[in-house]
């Protein structure tokens, strides 16, 4: 079995932003992006897809020692803008995952916060994603927190955003990211029986091969990661915190 795990990485925003001291991990400046990609391609980091990842944490195929998956949450229009061309420079895959009610919309829910509410990607943007190799992934319909909701509107979120983004983009939807990184066991078995295969979470460390392929630990990148602390990030292999 491999030894060395995937580091799933966690971005959100990607783009031109002033200087801010809360919700730092939810931004990136498009600067350091495409140094972060610059420096994975110089290192030899594997970017994987997450199916590749996936196949390889269960022995299926070799996992490469410097395995990476580049994952984008809430599918921001920014992430055409700016991160995009990056990963198309590299050739670095990537997976996003899109809020199924909310395509073209503003992020309103940042609006409880008193944060600005970027645009999130169209359903054409989506189609012209997948055409150009970025995978999709379902964050729910709404960006709720699903442990704390009634369980029927969970299980909604959960089921009709598959439906709907396999009917947008037809083909399957596969992989589930739990908004807020929100989810106990009851979440967990709504997303195993909805048919997905991977969901990730929020918890923060690489990805081994006895790693829960619906609890899939990640690393936040944040906006104050210097390219060294970056580079520590991308080294470390902490093992998921196992809760009692
Ligand atoms: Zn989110």
């Amino acid at each position: 079995m491999p030894e060395h795990g995937v580091s799933i990485l966690m971005y959100h925003q990607v783009g031109e932003f002033p200087p801010m001291a809360a919700h730092r991990s939810t931004y990136c400046d498009h600067r350091r992006f495409a140094a972060q990609m610059a420096w994975l391609h110089r290192l030899r980091y594997r970017v994987l897809r997450l199916d590749e990842a996936l196949a390889g944490l269960r022995g299926e195929r070799p996992l490469p020692p410097r395995a990476v998956v580049l994952t984008f949450d809430d599918g921001y229009e920014n992430f055409y803008e700016y991160a995009l061309p990056v990963l198309a420079r590299f050739g670095f895959s990537a997976v996003v995952y899109a809020l199924a009610d909310r395509l073209g919309q503003p992020s309103a829910w940042f609006a409880a916060d008193g944060r600005s509410t970027p645009p999130l990607m169209s359903a054409s943007r989506l189609r012209e994603l997948r055409q150009l190799g970025i995978d999709i992934g379902s964050h729910g319909l709404t960006h709720q927190r699903l442990a704390e909701i009634d369980r029927e509107t969970a299980r909604i979120e959960i089921t009709d955003s598959k439906d709907r983004l396999q009917q947008l983009l037809g083909e399957p939807i596969d992989h589930f990211c739990y908004p807020y990184g929100s989810h106990d066991d009851a979440v967990v078995d709504m997303v195993s029986a909805a048919g997905y295969r991977s969901a990730v979470t929020c918890d923060r460390a690489s990805a081994f091969a006895d790693a829960d392929p619906l609890r899939l630990p990640r690393k936040a990148i944040s906006f104050g990661d210097s390219l060294a602390g970056y580079a520590w990030k991308l080294h470390m292999k902490t093992r998921p915190r196992v809760d009692a």
